[in-house]
C-alpha cells in the first residue's frame, strides 16, 4: 500500500487520524510515521489526545477518520494502568498473561522476559511487594510477550522516583537500539527532550510540532522569543499559549 511513497521502511505511519467523542474531537487529522528503532515522544497538556492517538495505534481504539498501517499483530501496548494480578508472583503474571495470548511455550516466553527485563533474581516475589519502578518494568514486559516491532507505552514513569525512571530509560532506550519502535507518551517536556528522538506535540487534538528536540526549541525561541531565555518547560508553556493552547 505505501509502495512508491519512500517510506517502505517505516514500521508504523498514521495519516489524518479523527476521533471525536460526541461533539468533542479528541483527534483532528493527526498524521505521523515512526522508523524502526525510533524513540518517538508524544506531549502535549492534558486532554491533548495523547492517550487517544497510542490507543488507535494499538488498535483497541477505532478511528472515525483517517488510517494506520502498523505490521499485523506487531504492536504491543502498555496502558498507563498495570493491568498485574497483584497477589501472584512476577513469574506467574507472565506466565499467565503469555497462556491468554496463546503462547506454545508459555514458560520459556516468561522466561525470556525476565532475562530481558533483568528480574530473573525477583521471579518469584508477589508483585504487590515491588517497588512501583520494578511493577512497570513487569507491565512494560507483558507489553513485549509477543514481541512486537512496535511498542506503546502511555506515561511510562509516572509515579517513579528519578532513579527508577532512569533505569526504566535505560531499560527502554536499549528495546530501540535493538530495533523496537517505541512511541510513549508523557507530561515531562524534559523527560521527552532527554529521551525522545522524536517529539510529536500535540494541543488540543492537532499536531503542533515533530520533529527532534533541537528543531521544538527552535520552533519555542522563535514563536515565544520573551521567554526563551526561562527553563524549557516554562518556554514551551508560552509557545502553546502563543498558538493558541
Ligand atoms: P491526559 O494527559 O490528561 O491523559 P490526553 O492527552 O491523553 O490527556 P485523551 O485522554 O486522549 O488526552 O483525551 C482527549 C480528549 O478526548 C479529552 O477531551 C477527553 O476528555 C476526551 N475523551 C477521551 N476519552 C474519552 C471517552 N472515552 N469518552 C469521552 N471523551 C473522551
Amino acid at each position: 500500500m505505501s509502495a512508491g511513497t519512500g517510506k517502505e521502511a517505516s514500521a508504523l505511519q498514521a495519516r489524518g487520524l479523527v476521533k471525536r467523542y460526541g461533539e468533542r474531537e479528541a483527534l483532528r487529522g493527526v498524521g505521523f510515521s515512526a522508523e524502526p528503532g525510533e524513540l518517538v515522544a508524544v506531549i502535549g497538556p492534558n486532554g491533548a489526545g495523547k492517550t487517544t492517538l497510542l490507543s488507535i495505534l494499538a488498535g483497541i481504539v477505532r478511528p472515525d477518520g483517517g488510517e494506520v498501517e502498523v505490521p499485523a499483530g506487531e504492536v504491543g501496548w502498555v496502558p498507563q494502568q498495570a493491568a498485574l494480578y497483584r497477589r501472584l508472583t512476577v513469574e506467574e503474571n507472565l506466565l499467565l498473561f503469555a497462556r491468554l495470548e496463546g503462547h506454545r511455550d508459555p514458560r520459556a516466553s516468561a522466561a525470556e522476559m525476565l532475562e530481558l527485563t533483568g528480574l530473573g533474581e525477583r521471579r518469584e516475589e508477589i508483585v504487590a511487594r515491588l517497588s512501583g519502578g520494578n511493577q512497570q518494568r513487569i507491565n512494560i514486559a507483558i507489553g513485549l510477550l509477543s514481541q512486537p516491532r512496535v511498542l506503546l507505552l502511555d506515561e511510562p514513569s509516572v509515579g517513579l522516583d528519578p532513579r527508577q525512571r532512569a533505569r526504566l530509560w535505560l531499560f527502554i532506550a536499549g528495546l530501540a537500539e535493538r530495533g523496537t519502535t517505541v512511541i510513549f507518551s508523557t507530561h515531562d517536556i524534559q523527560e521527552a527532550e532527554r529521551y525522545g528522538g522524536r517529539l510529536l506535540v500535540l494541543a488540543d487534538g492537532e499536531a503542533l510540532f515533530d520533529g527532534d528536540a533541537g528543531g521544538l526549541r527552535e520552533a519555542v525561541r522563535r514563536e515565544a522569543p520573551e521567554a526563551a531565555d526561562r527553563d524549557f518547560e516554562t518556554a514551551f508553556v508560552a509557545y502553546l499559549q502563543h498558538r493558541g493552547h
